[in-house]
């Protein structure tokens, strides 16, 4: 087992600890009076440790090079507590490769310099990080008596053959480790109520092969600080390497989930999307086989049919273009575009099938040059927007198209007066799939394809695109592209 790792999910218990129980009512004193039985015993335990350890540490004061030796120690240990390694497979999180560097001061230095390593490496980052001051005092405390309880174990091997320095170091890692879970399965047995043996068993399983490398790794520090600290060196470079390619690797796997989550979601909101019109058109189809329906009847029902089915081909549609562009089959040619005109066809073509008293207009202001870009490409992203306004619009709502010029380009934008966005969405719903939680958006239905193809296309043709809005005020989407006194020729390179 990882101690580091225990540490990151005992920091995140604490936390969720305390959250959870102040969701339940109670409010968080109530959470961290449920913490208290654990808290305290464990927080003073620590406490005369640590000043058993600074006495021990201060009489007689240790000599200059074992000083220099344990300042190095804990300056390493705190930058890897500082930098964990998230471990795949490791349900608590992260691993900090700190356990490693405060075992070995433990064999090497003893129990009291280790005890003021683990509390000032684990203390510093907590403190650093600003967390709660329950979890700075938990973790700092887990800590310290985990490295104390290592160096007593350490010291109770004697000899300095190599045989006892790696006996001495395994032994210290043992007992390292099983303090770190215990408290930490002492602290979530409080905090959600689930039985110790049950979770000091899982935390074992879990993190039994992460555990292996760091043991191999602190032996292997001990033999070479024994040798000679400056050899130490010489590990710390492949170390560092392997942890922010660990990293790498996590957030790569991340964003591989994300996507796959996104994928499922999505095929979940097509198959619903696809399902409303096609009922429709089915019913509609067989009403109009029976003979008895009169004209009137039969008139609003080949309306249905023509609405769904242009419903249904616009999703197909968007499914199309965004497969398209993934896999980088749309080209974006250049030609003289009048943004005015085109963005009049849009408006008056959308503004034939308004409903709910919804008003679209368009606005031009001063002399607006053509543009140089991709004229269906250019209607598309805008019809796009326009067809979102009136999606996310109240009653009655207005809805203002403007076409204008700005820095060598030309700017479009579409204003309405509808849900809006909240901040920390409005970069994320121009990503595939990306939809907002559906009481945001009143149930409206939707794919999350279409401001990712508005983005995409509008990236071809060199132009830039961005929302302005502000949460049940409205929004403002607008993009610009090169006007035509830019380079002609750079547009349609892709
Ligand atoms: P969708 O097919 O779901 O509308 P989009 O990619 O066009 O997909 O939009 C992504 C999300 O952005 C929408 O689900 C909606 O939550 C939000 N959104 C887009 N346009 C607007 C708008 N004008 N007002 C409020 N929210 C919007």
């Amino acid at each position: 087992m990882t101690q580091g790792e225990l540490l990151c999910a005992s920091k995140s218990l604490v936390s969720r600890a305390t959250t959870q129980m102040g969701r339940s009512s109670p409010g968080p004193s109530a959470a961290a009076a449920r913490l208290l039985p654990v808290l305290v015993p464990v927080v003073a335990g620590a406490v005369v440790v640590l000043g058993a350890a600074l006495w021990k540490l201060a009489h007689p004061l240790p000599p200059i090079d074992s000083a220099t030796g344990i300042l190095a120690l804990l300056v390493i240990a705190t930058v890897a507590e500082a930098f964990p390694v998230p471990i795949e497979g490791v349900s608590a999180g992260r691993t900090s490769l700190a356990s490693v560097f405060i075992v070995a001061g433990a064999v090497i230095y003893g129990w009291a310099p280790a005890t003021l390593i683990a509390v000032a490496a684990m203390a510093t980052v907590e403190l650093a990080r600003r967390r709660r001051v329950s979890r700075v005092f938990y973790n700092t405390a887990l800590y310290g008596l985990a490295a104390a309880s290592a160096g007593l174990t350490a010291g109770a091997v004697v000899g300095s053959s190599l045989a006892s320095l790696i006996v001495a170091t395994l032994l210290a890692w043992t007992a390292f480790y099983i303090v770190n879970v215990t408290l930490l399965a002492a602290i979530r047995m409080r905090a959600e109520d689930e039985a110790m043996v049950r979770v000091w068993r899982s935390f074992v399983i879990s993190t039994a092969a992460p555990a292996t490398i760091l043991v191999s790794f602190a032996v292997l520090v001990v033999v070479l600080w024994d040798r000679s600290p400056l050899l130490i060196l010489a590990l710390l470079c492949p170390l560092a390497v392997i942890a922010l390619h660990e990293r790498w690797l996590h957030a790569a796997l991340g964003r591989l989930r994300e996507l796959d989550r996104l994928k499922n979601e999505f095929m979940a909101i097509v198959s619903h999307e696809l399902r409303t019109p096609l009922a429709s058109v089915y019913g509609a189809a067989m009403t109009l086989q029976r003979s008895d329906v009169d004209d009137s009847v039969r008139e609003s029902l080949h309306a249905i049919v023509y609405r769904e089915s242009a419903r249904l081909a616009h999703l197909v549609d968007q499914v199309l273009w965004a497969s398209r562009l993934e896999a980088g089959r749309v080209q974006a040619s250049s030609e003289r575009v009048d943004g005015v005109r085109l963005a009049s066809e849009v408006v008056d073509s959308a503004g034939a099938h308004l409903e709910n008293g919804v008003a679209l207009e368009l606005r031009k202001a001063g002399e607006v040059c053509p543009v140089a870009a991709d004229a269906e490409k250019v209607r598309h992203v805008l019809a796009n927007l326009v067809e979102n306004a009136v999606k996310y619009s109240p009653e009655g709502g207005r809805i203002e198209v403007a076409v204008e010029p700005a820095a060598s380009c030309v700017r479009f934008s579409v204003r309405d007066e509808g849900l809006g966005i909240p901040d920390d969405e409005q970069e994320r719903i121009f990503e595939k799939f990306h939809r907002l939680d559906p009481h945001l958006t009143r149930g409206v239905g939707g794919t999350g394809l279409g401001l990712y193809i508005c983005r995409e296309l509008v990236r071809q043709m060199h132009g830039e695109i961005w929302v302005v809005s502000t949460e049940g005020r409205g929004s403002t989407f607008t993009f610009e592209l090169p006007d035509v006194s830019a380079d002609l020729g750079a547009v349609g390179a892709h």
